[in-house]
């Protein structure tokens, strides 16, 4: 077994979507970013890739690559996931935090959990996702940004 870690920040700004997970969720503001910044789903994919040690998400999909312009995050946790079972991996399980004062985000949760099982082609009970605020400090807790936490542990695939 190995296991990864993953961290990610963007910044709240007027007229963005405000994707978390793969779920639009409805509030005045969005995440800014060069891809629809979907900013639990960043810090998963660059916690997979810390799990086998392949660098990271920028390295894998450039922020500077047209390709990726308002990409669709979950398309790259797919191609993600892809790379690791050709690297020979399994997911065991994703633990993951998100840091946001504002919205609300418990009645998402469950919709995230659903939408990232589903790429991943894991069980929901594989994933876990926990949304905190930052008790009114610093960047996220000024609803200046929303910022993530993941571990992803995985497992070589056993032939069978
Ligand atoms: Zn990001």
């Amino acid at each position: 077994m190995r296991i990864g870690l993953g961290y990610d920040i963007h910044k709240l700004v007027l007229d963005r979507d405000l994707i978390l997970g793969g779920v639009k969720i409805p509030h005045n503001f969005g995440l800014l970013g060069h891809s629809d910044a979907d900013v639990l789903v960043h810090s998963i994919i660059d916690a997979i890739f810390g799990s086998i040690a392949l660098r990271d998400i920028g390295y894998h999909f450039p922020d500077n690559d047209e390709k990726y312009k308002n990409a669709n995050s979950m398309d790259l946790l797919k191609e993600t996931c892809n790379i690791l079972t050709q690297n020979g991996y399994e997911i065991v399980n994703i633990d993951s935090n998100i840091i946001c004062q504002r919205p609300k985000l418990a009645p998402y949760i469950e919709d995230m959990r659903k939408n990232i099982a589903h790429v991943c082609n894991i069980e929901i009970n594989q994933v876990s996702i926990k949304a905190k605020t930052n008790e009114e400090m610093d960047a996220t807790g000024s609803n200046l940004a929303i910022s993530t936490n993941a571990v992803v542990l995985v497992e070589k695939i056993m032939s069978r």
